[in-house]
């Protein structure tokens, strides 16, 4: 069996990494192609290194383009991959447009496709993520959903219930398997100087956070209130930093937060596991939030984690006036957490049983 593993941004990294370690323990073959979707160091390399992610057999250069041309560019250069390699089978995971190109071209080409992390919902069709997971699911032939909530989000949508797994979430096994890692070769609170729980973990990302000024706005003079009580950490997003510099945010948060670059994974995790209180637009985010029991406020006006909403481990709070100040003064947690939500982290394995009959 010759697994084709499309990945090109950062979540797709961490997932990448949890299939590949249990690829290693079947004889199977699996071979990367990364679409260049991410390319800075701190955003794509670093995470082949710490994690030891199999290197790329095919690197594409597709960053940087707008949505339109670079989804374009990779289904063309994909292609090529595909006829020269002939996958058994080409996976895919998550919403990005490295996402949706895979998919579409290896269906395409009749090339069963897998599409790890199916059945989330946003139902916000603005959001380039939504089209692209939407587009992905109704042409993939393996759907792997992380609960029966996402399952049943795609048997609503008329998708054969025969196709879909439940699995648990990828990003758990990666969390478990790497954390110990982690805190021991991770020197982030040294480097920063703070100590565990005295500082907020912020993260914004979303094209809906970073192109609507006023939310931008919102958001961010929220974070410079906040952290007039205490100190805001901000692994800041290269989307995120080109935002605030066009709207003339940029040195005011200098001056309050404390902005740093994008991280690799073992640092981000020693923070997230650090921190009084997350606050994020991520996906991935709310839910290693969850996983380490931290407090987490998701400034969005939807998530499709629905269900750390609805058992109250997170808060979410759409970017409007105060609401996100108040969010932070007035959040509280339940003291018993349920951790199996997402599964025990033997998610990669449950999906090779299937992926490899
Ligand atoms: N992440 C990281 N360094 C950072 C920010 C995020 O390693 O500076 C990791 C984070 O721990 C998680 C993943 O990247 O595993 C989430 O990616 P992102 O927030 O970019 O995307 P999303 O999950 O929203 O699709």
């Amino acid at each position: 069996m010759k697994i084709c593993c499309v990945v090109g941004a950062r979540p797709q990294f961490v997932k990448a990494a949890a299939l590949s370690r249990a690829v290693q323990s079947r004889n199977d073959t699996i071979f990367f192609v990364h679409t260049g979707q991410h390319y800075d160091a701190n955003m794509s390399e670093i995470f082949f290194e710490e994690m030891e992610i199999p290197r790329p057999d095919h690197q594409m250069q597709v960053g940087g383009l707008s949505q339109g041309a670079m989804t374009g560019r990779m289904m063309e250069q994909l292609e090529r991959v595909f006829l020269d390699e002939n996958p058994d089978c080409v996976t895919v995971f998550g919403d990005t447009n490295s996402t949706l190109a895979g998919a579409l071209t290896a269906t395409k080409m009749h090339i069963p496709v897998a599409h790890i992390e199916a059945g989330l919902r946003s139902y916000n069709k603005r959001m380039p993520e939504e089209i692209n997971r939407v587009l992905t699911d109704h042409c993939s032939d393996l759907l792997f959903v992380p609960t029966n909530a996402s399952k049943e989000n795609l048997m609503r949508e008329g998708i054969d219930e025969k196709k879909i797994f439940v699995v648990g979430d990828i990003m758990v096994d990666a969390l478990y398997y790497y954390k110990e890692k982690a805190l021991k070769t991770s020197k982030i609170l040294e480097k920063l100087g703070v100590k565990e729980k005295q500082y907020v973990l912020a993260t914004v990302h979303r094209a809906e956070s970073t192109e609507d000024s006023k939310k931008l706005r919102v958001i961010f003079e929220s974070l410079i209130e906040i952290s007039k009580s205490i100190k805001v950490i901000i692994p800041l997003h290269p989307r995120t930093r080109a935002a605030l510099k066009a709207t003339n945010l940029l040195d005011i948060c200098e001056k309050h937060l404390e902005i740093i670059s994008p991280v690799g994974y073992f640092d981000m995790l020693v923070l997230e596991q650090g921190a009084s209180v997350i606050m994020t637009d991520s996906g991935g985010i709310q839910k290693e939030a969850y996983l380490f029991q931290v407090p987490c406020i998701t400034m969005r006006n939807e998530t499709e984690w629905r269900e750390l909403v609805d058992k109250k481990y997170n808060t979410l709070v759409s970017p409007v006036d105060d609401n996100i100040v108040r969010a932070y003064h007035d959040c509280s947690y339940p003291k018993n957490w349920d951790l199996s939500i997402y599964g025990e982290g033997n998610t990669s394995q449950k999906i090779l049983d299937v992926l490899l009959l």
